[in-house]
């Protein structure tokens, strides 16, 4: 139940870091992937290194017309849409008076209204298709608060929103949609957290891969009866 052979994967943010693993697996379980993110000289790289099953699309995810484009590159490509994972995300940290307007934007767009744009954009052939999963990326900081963080949090709490709303509405259409919430996971995004700080009954900081499993579960069919659900993936973090 875990195969994904014969079916397609988008996941935005999949140029480096969780979404890198997250695209390695789904293709190593046997997926067509699409990578969509800023980047697109790792995307490339990454996507070069797959062969013919892997195929990248310059997108940011705040950017309505563009997923238009990316959905419409994936479609022609692949001939369909199975699994979208919504991980491009950015992280802005400052006490709440240095909290600037600009800060609080950018990290509700990349990521709240990216997943947003992101859900809808896929629904048109995911319900086409007869069923999909949608795997929206949280974070612990989606289920607790944390110092400096505000816009991420406010955001991530509304990414699990969303995937509760969206779950209730696109399940008789066959459309699964589930959040994630990894804790402290070692990328570019957390070079600046000291994994020695933070206690984790597990007792170490977590890599991209600890993740991705979580992600080709929900992916796949051994996860058919699970929608509306969160995924906490933090070694006992959040506990
Ligand atoms: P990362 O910075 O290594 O990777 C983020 C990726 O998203 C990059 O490839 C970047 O180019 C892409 N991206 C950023 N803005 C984009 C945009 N507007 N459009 C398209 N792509 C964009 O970060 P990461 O640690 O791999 O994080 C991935 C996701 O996991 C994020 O949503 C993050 O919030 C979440 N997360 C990370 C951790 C952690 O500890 N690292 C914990 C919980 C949740």
């Amino acid at each position: 139940p875990f195969d994904l052979a014969g079916r397609t994967a988008l996941v935005t943010g999949g140029s480096r870091g969780l979404g890198a693993a997250y695209v390695r697996a789904l293709h190593t379980a046997g997926a067509s992937v699409v990578v969509a993110d800023l980047l697109d000289d790792e995307g490339t790289a990454l996507v070069d290194a797959l062969g013919p099953r892997a195929a990248f699309l310059h997108l940011d995810v705040t950017d309505e017309a563009g997923w238009d484009a990316v959905v419409a590159g994936a479609l022609e490509r692949f001939g369909g849409i199975d699994v979208l994972v919504n991980n491009a995300g950015i992280a802005n940290a400052a006490p709440i008076e240095h909290y600037s307007m600009a800060k609080w934007n950018a990290v509700i767009a990349v990521n709240l209204t990216g997943t947003f744009l992101g859900c809808r954009a896929v629904v048109p052939a995911m319900a086409d298709a007869g069923g999909g999963s949608i795997i929206n990326i949280s974070s612990v900081e989606g289920l607790r608060g944390s110092p400096g963080l505000h816009g991420y949090t406010a955001a991530k709490f509304g990414v699990r929103g969303l995937t509760k709303s969206l779950a209730v509405e696109l399940g008789p259409r066959g459309i699964r949609v589930n959040s994630v919430h990894p804790g402290l996971i070692l990328t570019d995004m957390t070079t600046r957290i000291d994994p020695e700080r933070i206690d984790i009954p597990l007792g170490r900081a977590g890599t991209p891969d600890d993740v991705a499993g979580t992600i080709v579960f929900l992916a796949s069919d051994a996860s058919r009866f699970t929608s509306g659900a969160e995924f906490v993936v933090d070694g006992g973090m959040v506990t």
